[in-house]
């Protein structure tokens, strides 16, 4: 049986000096050298040299066994799992740990609540993290490029509302847990050490609830309808996931609660596309503002229209920058990008026909002699 408690409670990289991606001859490296500078054999009589002497051995008793060394990992991750049943003091000198292959499959039996003594939901063993919630929103573009606060409606796991969690029927009270005296955790003291495990009866709360709430039967969370304020920064983009913090699943045991995680979907814009943070726009202008210069207005998501100047013999399709007039986001601000595009008249009056042949009977040179190889 894995002393997990202990393997939790410990840190052997820190006692070897050494960095969790040390590799096996970094450890032996590192153990050798404090090993020999503690050994009682040079150190007699000097009790803190033999604390430090076992410190070190325990340390390297683990770090030392690739198997041993990737359980107490995996226990360092994940935290103390409950159902810890004390470990084996073995060795003579009662300070190398006997570790079961069986360690890691252990752990992540009660993970899953396997072996599990006590009825009821609140027997699950410590304090656990309440599960993240998915949300879809739907969003204008013009909000997605400012950023707003608006109500979630969801229907998800959540704080039951009759008990606000406790789990106790309303005008009740949990009871202190007989089985711990209310600690949460019970001792288990087995000659040098002592390993202290979550209560498996009241799964390391320290009371039971003896009159459950009829809403909850006990667990403390509902499936039900509610409404969350989310904070939506600007310039989140079509299909951006946000996270928000402690708003998911209520945590179990006093565990904190999951995340919200708001998946967003932005319309389209009927003029403005986006690129980043810089807006995009598609200007028409006449041949004349085009040949001749001259300046445009051109449209702002939301404000006044800009002026544009446009050079002598600009070229339809080419692409112009108005600074700052793209999205104000945290990560700085985008510009507007405006594509030029000559729109070609369908219709033309007789007064403009006649400008536009004459316009032709002055044009000497066709644009196509650049095409003869
Ligand atoms: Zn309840
Ligand atoms: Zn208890």
């Amino acid at each position: 049986m894995a002393a997990q408690r202990e393997w939790y409670e410990k840190d052997y990289y820190k006692v070897l000096g050494i960095g969790d991606d040390a590799t096996p001859k970094d450890i032996t490296k590192a153990y050798r050298k404090l090993a020999r500078g503690s050994h009682p054999d040079t150190h007699p009589g000097d009790d803190a040299a033999e604390e430090r002497f076992k410190e070190v051995s325990a340390a390297y008793d683990v770090l030392g066994d690739e198997v041993k060394r990737k359980e107490y990992d995996e226990v360092r991750r994940l935290g103390p799992i409950g159902g810890f049943q004390g470990g084996s003091p073995g060795g003579p000198s009662g300070y190398n740990f006997n570790v079961g292959s069986d360690g890691l499959g252990d752990i992540l039996g009660h993970m899953f609540g396997r072996g599990r003594r006590g009825g009821g939901p609140s027997a699950a063993a410590g304090p656990q993290r309440g599960g993240d919630v998915e949300a879809t929103l739907s969003l204008d573009f013009a909000d997605a490029a400012k950023g707003l606060t608006t109500t979630l409606y969801l229907t998800s796991e959540a704080q039951c509302s009759t008990c606000h969690g406790s789990g106790a029927k309303p005008g009740t009270q949990p009871a202190v847990c007989s089985n711990c005296g209310g600690r949460g955790v019970i001792d288990d003291n087995q000659g040098l050490f002592s390993f202290s495990s979550p209560c498996r009866v009241c799964g390391g709360r320290g009371v039971v609830i003896t009159d459950p709430c009829p809403t909850c039967q006990g667990t403390g969370a509902e499936h039900r309808a509610r409404e969350v304020q989310a904070r939506i920064p600007a310039g989140v983009a079509d299909g951006q996931k946000i996270r928000l913090k402690g708003r998911g699943g209520p945590g179990r045991n006093g565990g904190p609660a999951g995340d919200l995680i708001v998946e967003c979907h932005v319309a389209r814009h009927k003029l403005f596309g986006r690129d980043g943070n810089n807006l995009t726009v598609k200007v028409p202008v006449t041949f004349a503002e085009a040949t001749l210069g001259g300046d445009v207005d051109v449209p702002t998501l939301d404000g006044p229209r800009v002026m544009l100047r446009l050079r002598p013999g600009t070229a339809s399709g080419s692409r112009h920058r108005v600074k700052g007039k793209g999205i104000d986001a945290k990560k700085g601000t985008g510009d507007l990008i405006v594509t030029v595009e000559v729109e070609v008249p369908a219709q033309l009056t007789d007064e403009q026909r006649t400008a536009v042949e004459a316009l032709a009977a002055a044009t000497t040179v066709s644009p196509r002699t650049r095409l003869e190889s």
